[in-house]
Order: C-alpha cells, then structure tokens, then sequence
C-alpha cells in the first residue's frame, strides 16, 4: 500500500507524546499532573446543556442541517459581535458555522491554496494553519514571533517578493501558545499589508473571551478595510467550556465565507443542529457568567506564575488565553526541561518547540486542570532545583 505524501509526512499530532509519558508514568503506578492540552476541566454551563436537553426532542433536529448552519444560529453570531465588538454581520452572508474553529482553519486552506502556494504562518502556532496548507499542497513561509515585538510578527520584515507570491497571512490573538495579545492598530497594519500584497487575512480568535484583569480583546473585523480581505474564527470551546460538542464559526468577508461554506458542503454534512442551539446559549452567556469563568482561571494563572518565579523561572501573568509561556533555564533545550519535569516532578508541560523552531528556549503550561490538580502541580514544581 502506497500512502499519500501528505500523510507520510504528516508530524506526530503534539498531544500524543504527551498522551503516551503520561499513560507511561501511570503504568509505573505514578499520579502525574498535567499542565500539558489546553481543554477546560470546567462543565459546560448549565443554561447550554438544558438547551441541548429540549432541542434533542426537535424532531428536525434528527436530519441533516444546512451546511452554514440555522438562520438563528448565524443571527446569534450577528448579535454576539454587535454586542461585543461593534461589528455588524450580515447573518445570511457574513457568518457561517463550523464543527470547531479546528474544522473551519484547516478546511480554509482548500478555498485560497494551490499546490506550490505560499501561506505566511507565525512561529510558533497552533500546529493546524501548517498542516492545512500542507494539506492543500502548499508551502509555508514562517513568520517568526520574538518575545522582543510582544510576539507580533514583523510584517515589513517579510521579504517583498514573498509577500507578493503568499495568498494568505495568519494571525492568532490573544495568541497561543505566548500569550501575547494585539492591538487594533496591530491589526489595522496587517490588513493595509494583506491588501497591499492581496493576501487573504485569516485570523483565529478562540481566545477574545477568555481575558483578565479588565483586558478586553479586539476582532480583526474592528480594523478599517477588513471586511475587504478577512475571515475570523472563533470557538466555543474555550469561551464555554464545550470543547467537547464541537462548535465554532467564521466570519467576516463574504465571498471568503462562501467559499469556506462551498468547500465544507463538500467534506462535511453540517453541524448537529442541536448542537447549533446549544451554540445559540453559549453566545448569549451574560457578560457576568463568562467574567466568573475567567476569574477561575485568573486565580489558576497567578499561582502558577508566582511558584514559576519563585523557582527561578521568569514567568509573566498574560493578560489572555489559558497558558503560561515561560523561558527555560540556561542548559536545557525545551524537550530536556520538559522531560526533567516529567522525571523528577511528575509535572508535564509542553515543550515549545512543538509549536514551531521558534518555540525553542520555551515551555507552555496550560491552566485547564481543576484547582486542587494545580495546588498539588504547584506544591511539586515549587522544591525544583535549577541548581
Ligand atoms: C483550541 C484552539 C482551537 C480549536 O478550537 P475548536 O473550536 O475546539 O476546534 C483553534 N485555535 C486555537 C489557537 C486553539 O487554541
């Protein structure tokens, strides 16, 4: 049997290493505690889950919905970013659902990437814009965040002559795995450059919601001219705690929504309707229930932060997202540090190599484990000898 290129060339998924250290450490009859995937340890709220309750006994929820899913799910989206950002959508045109932003970033290579494409991916990323342009049969150019520029890429940096050949630019804020947030003047500058060059603007938003100390994050659609040239992805997952149901949606230019909407027609059947209402509750969460949900992790994120500095480790609070991104000590790559945690403390975290070459010198720790996992992750890490 003869697999395709794009499979034999496909890296392990990230996770699973992790997976199989921690599935080791337990065969050993040892308890490790995880700071390894971002997927929150809290239920999904009650309000969606009664949603889902009702809307199982919709008789025409048991048929196949429309691939852009319901009017009233896309009217919801519409009033989440009237609400939220000022952005008015067209619900009919402007907004689609997808089974997870996941979904909708990897299927959005096939509507802008041609074998021998370029795509202008950040490093380090979230691992699927690569492998959706690999997918695609396209090559990625990588744009390189440096904690110098706050982990903003340098747009006047790309040379000229990529910039032209690229057909898209993604961006990812508040970032993971740094961090790192934008402004809407960042934003304002990468659509005059994805203008300039013609690039279609992607941007993944799963983390607007999940913010701290007051810090309120901007969408890309805000920016002056976006509607021309961008599509926006955003997640219940992380906003809701609803990893698990699978439900997100893009938005954004009109045309560049179409054709994502062509493309899954194509690939996908839709999203479970019922799924789609429990969607509809989460987007219309009270602005108070989803500041109680950050203050969980607010809580999470400064202990780890003060253990980290207390050892000697140059942690700093973000101000968005669930990870912690933290320099490693002198003498170590990533995967080493990583490993020594996992030998000598029984902690896991993610090396940041995983997320791209730039990611080296780095580790991630994820705050979606519960408080008392944290207490003890914390207490394990804090006798550390950097020696
Ligand atoms: C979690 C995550 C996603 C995936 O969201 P789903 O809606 O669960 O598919 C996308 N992008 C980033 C950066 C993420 O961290």
């Amino acid at each position: 049997m003869r697999f395709a290129k794009r499979v034999e060339e496909l890296p392990p998924y990230l996770f699973v290493g992790i997976s199989r250290a921690i599935a080791a450490k337990k065969a050993e009859g040892i308890d490790v505690i995880s700071f390894g995937i971002g997927d929150p340890d809290i239920p999904t709220p009650d309000a969606v889950l009664n949603r889902l309750e009702t809307a199982l006994r919709t008789p025409a929820h048991h048929r196949y919905p429309e691939s852009e899913g319901l009017p009233e799910f896309r009217e919801a989206v519409s009033g989440f970013y009237s609400r939220r950002f000022g952005v008015e959508l067209d619900p009919a045109t402007e907004a689609i659902n997808l089974i997870g932003a996941k979904e909708g970033i990897a299927h959005a290579s096939l509507c802008f990437i041609d074998p021998g494409d370029t795509a202008l991916i950040p490093d380090p990323a979230y691992p699927v814009y690569e492998i959706g342009t690999m997918f695609a049969g396209g090559a990625s150019h990588f744009v390189p965040l440096k904690a110098e520029n706050g982990w903003l890429p340098r747009l006047d940096e790309i040379p000229t002559d990529v910039a032209r050949a690229a057909k898209v630019l993604w961006l990812n804020y508040p970032n993971n795995p740094t961090g790192a947030t934008a402004t809407l003047d960042f934003f304002n500058e990468a659509v005059r450059f994805a203008k300039e060059f013609d690039i279609a603007l992607l941007h993944d938003a799963c983390y607007t919601e999940v913010t701290y100390d007051g810090y309120v994050a901007p969408s890309i659609l805000q920016a002056e001219g976006a509607r021309d040239i961008a599509m926006e992805f955003h997640s219940l997952s992380k906003t809701a705690n609803m990893t698990g149901w699978r439900v997100g949606m893009a938005v954004g230019n009109s045309e560049m929504i179409n054709a994502l909407m062509r493309v899954k027609s194509n690939i996908d059947s839709g999203l479970s309707q019922a799924i789609q209402e429990m969607g509809i509750e989460a987007l219309n969460l009270s602005t108070d229930w989803i500041h109680q949900n950050n203050e969980i992790y607010r809580k999470r994120r400064d202990r780890v932060v003060a253990t980290l500095n207390e050892i000697g480790i140059n942690a700093v609070a973000p101000k968005a997202g669930l990870y912690i991104w933290v320099p490693i000590p002198a003498g170590y790559t990533s995967a080493e540090f990583a490993q020594k945690l996992l030998d000598e403390r029984n902690v896991v975290v993610t090396p940041g190599n995983g997320y791209g070459p730039a990611g080296e010198g780095y580790i991630r720790l994820s705050l979606t484990i519960p408080d008392e996992l944290i207490d003890e992750g914390v207490s394990r890490l804090s006798g550390l000898d950097l020696g």
